[in-house]
């Protein structure tokens, strides 16, 4: 790491604490104290980067099947609004809370820099066990977030779209809620929509293949071919189990997948259409999958392979098991799957990480294409879609990568150098409004 000063200074310092479980807010925040570092950004820029523009609370009060009334917290954060109206998914979850919310709005403001979306960034979230709602239930609670928050979305505001728990159903709750507020049709308020609403063709897998499609680039400038290297992908989500398809498309052996119910490990293999064929026929999930041999999910990160692909949830390679990655390339498939204080002891053993605001980045590209889709009233081809993808994840990987010759640091610093001097420059230009 040459060029790089070895401690922090002055109001970049402030370190928060180093936990054991890493709060996800402040290991972005890390991050972001580094390349601001890099960058020498002046403070004010730093404090108002630091700083989400809008944090909203809302309670959202239900009620259920058995005629109770519930009340569910629900979050909205605004990281920034810089590049463009701010763009970012929702998600259901018992755990969600505001500090999540908040590291995961960051992220997308990021995310969008680097593959050079004109969006800023937020995230959402319901705190919520949705496996314990019924699909009524489901969609009072979301009309009711939205209809709180029909001051914050819009399609030239802020733009949800599904993350953890969410898909294109609700997706349709919350455009038709806001639509039927507006008095009008708005598809473009939410993307990752069903395609009869004005969805985009390919939005569903995009986050998959852009995963592969800069896999493919970091493995081509390792020399490695793609049919020669084993993989393996933890989740089996939408990210994972099209990730998982689409190396095994490539001839790449793919040796562990895993889903909630637990790890499947084959050392010859995993046939993949097999295995989501199989998912699908069995309630969606993996659960007594014959094929492969069960295994725990720490052992299924500390696999040898080429390429690990962690696509489940944040916070899975930590301090605690950091060291015991013996992975070629980690492409982080979900948000924050590695804690700031992991980094540098993958990078001291020479692992490269390919960071999430890159590597699942073509989730929010095709969701601005659909965006641009609705606008238009002109809908694209899957082809289209996915050429068009292919080149924005191709092109972010390469300007990446050019970072990281020029700095000598790492793809993540990289990461937040490129999408901080972007987001930077743009609010020089803007100026600050008084
Ligand atoms: N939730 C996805 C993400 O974390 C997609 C966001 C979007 O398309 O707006 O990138």
């Amino acid at each position: 790491m040459a060029n790089i000063p070895s401690s922090l200074t002055s109001f970049y310092k402030e370190p928060g604490p180093k936990l054991d479980k890493e709060s996800p807010f402040e290991s972005m925040m890390e991050r972001f104290r580094f390349a601001a570092e890099i960058l020498q950004l002046d403070e004010g820029l730093f404090q108002y980067l630091a700083s989400p523009v809008k944090q909203v609370i809302v309670s959202i009060p239900v009620v259920m099947d058995d005629g109770k009334i519930k009340v569910f917290e629900g979050f909205r954060v605004i990281h920034d609004n810089v590049l463009g109206p701010s763009k970012g998914g929702i998600r259901f979850a018992p755990d969600v809370n505001l500090d999540e919310v908040k590291a995961l709005a960051a992220w997308m403001t990021w995310k969008c820099a680097v593959v050079n979306v004109p969006f800023g960034g937020a995230k959402g979230g319901i705190r919520c066990n949705p496996k314990e709602l019924s699909k009524h239930e489901l969609e009072r609670l979301t009309r009711r977030y939205t209809a709180n928050l029909l001051e914050v979305f819009g399609p030239d505001r802020d733009i949800p779209a599904p993350d953890m728990n969410t898909d294109e159903q609700v997706m349709a709750w919350i455009m038709d809620t806001y639509s039927m507020n507006s008095l009008k049709t708005e598809t473009a308020v939410v993307t990752g929509k069903p395609i009869i609403l004005g969805g985009s063709q390919g939005r569903k897998e995009a986050t998959g293949r852009g995963v592969v499609t800069v896999t493919l680039a970091a493995l081509s400038k390792m020399g490695l071919m793609p049919n020669k290297t084993t993989v393996v992908v933890q989740g089996f989500g939408n990210v994972g189990s099209v990730s998982a398809e689409l190396m095994y498309e490539q001839g790449a052996k793919i040796i562990a997948i895993s889903d909630i119910s637990g790890g499947y490990y084959n050392a010859e293999g995993i046939d993949i259409p097999e295995a989501i064929s199989y998912m699908n026929a069995n309630n969606r999930s993996l659960e007594g999958y014959e094929n492969a041999q069960p295994i725990s999910n720490e052992e299924l990160l500390e696999l040898t392979c080429d390429v690990l692909i962690p696509a489940a949830k944040e916070d899975q390679i930590g301090r605690h098991n950091a060291h015991k990655i013996d992975a070629k390339i980690v492409a982080e498939g979900a948000n924050g799957p590695v804690t700031a204080n992991a980094d540098s002891i993958l990078e001291e053993n020479g692992v490269m990480v390919i960071p999430d605001i890159l590597a699942n980045a073509g989730g929010v590209t095709v969701s601005y294409f659909e965006w641009v889709q609705d606008r238009q009233g002109y809908f694209w081809t899957e082809e289209r879609v996915n050429r068009r993808l292919n080149r924005m994840m191709r092109s972010a990987f390469d300007n990446l990568y050019a970072v990281c010759e020029k700095h000598n640091i790492t793809m993540r610093q990289a990461a937040y150098v490129y999408a901080i001097d972007r987001v930077a420059e743009t609010l020089k230009l803007r100026g600050i409004y008084a």
